[in-house]
């Protein structure tokens, strides 16, 4: 059995997307910040119900050490890691004028060292099967820029940039690296907005609605599949045409 594991997967997008892998027969490594992210909820049993298996692995994925004894422990636990998904991430708005250094600092943590972490270790082991998937949640964002998140959107472009590069250090070890670039979904992280900032994004969207958490892991679980065997390094938009 394959496995695939998925960062920040507790609840929004990285939940829809440990669900539909498992669908698709993946055995699902969660992981969140602690064990409370997990409760009054019931994603791992629903995943678990589906027949595959499951278990969490929790950790900040921005600091390197975790990183490492995550991906050392999902690869004991489970004998492989086929698919990585790099998911976690937040967001600390704020035009640049007042935006501060902790702002700054802890999303490019978070959205941007994490993706390095994992692509690191996660990357060694998939080195060592010859195969493996890596995918990560980079944005429209780090695409076109977006006011108010300068760490965001530099996070986001640096997953892009990060991708390119180990999809050409890995390509020929059979591994590869795609990202997807989400619009705008809706999930708690975008609950957030102002009911102001929900209207100004949907006025661009040609599609005229929000999308679904499940949309995006409809596209991951074809970056997992063997359908994309021979895609790789690329950046796939899912924004009901947000930009064209
Ligand atoms: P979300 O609902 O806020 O979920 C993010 C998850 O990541 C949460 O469970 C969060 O845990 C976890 N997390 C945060 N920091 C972490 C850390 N240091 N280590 C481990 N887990 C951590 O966000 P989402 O909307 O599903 O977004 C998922 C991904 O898609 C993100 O990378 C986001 O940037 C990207 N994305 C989203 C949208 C959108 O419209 N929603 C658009 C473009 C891109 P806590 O609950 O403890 O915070």
């Amino acid at each position: 059995m394959a496995t695939a594991l998925i960062t920040g997967s507790a609840r929004g997008i990285g939940a829809a997307i440990a669900l539909r892998l498992a669908k698709d027969g993946f055995d699902i490594a969660f992981n969140d910040l602690n064990e409370g992210c997990f409760e009054n909820n019931d994603i791992v049993d629903r995943v678990r119900a589906l027949g595959v298996k499951a278990e969490i692995f929790c950790g900040d994925v921005s600091k390197h050490d975790v990183c490492e004894k995550i991906a050392n422990d999902v690869n004991e636990h489970f004998g492989s890691i086929d698919v990585l998904v790099n998911n976690a991430g937040i967001t600390r708005d704020g035009l640049l004028a007042r935006m501060t250094e902790e702002q700054y600092d802890s999303v490019i943590a978070v959205n941007q060292k994490s993706v390095f972490n994992m692509m690191k270790f996660v990357g060694n082991i998939m080195r060592r099967q010859k195969h493996g998937r890596i995918i990560s949640l980079a944005s429209v964002a780090g695409l076109y820029g977006n006011p108010g998140q300068m760490n965001y959107s530099a996070s986001k472009a640096a997953i892009i940039g990060m991708t390119k590069t180990i999809a050409k250090e890995l390509g020929s070890r059979g591994i590869t690296a795609n990202a997807v670039a989400p619009g705008f979904i809706r999930t708690p992280m975008t609950d957030k907005l102002t009911e102001e900032q929900k209207a100004a994004m949907l006025a661009q969207i040609a599609m005229k609605r929000y999308g679904e958490p499940e949309e995006i892991a409809g596209v991951v679980s074809f970056l997992a599949s063997d359908d994309s065997s021979y895609v790789t390094g690329q950046v796939i938009e899912i924004s009901g045409g947000l930009s064209m």
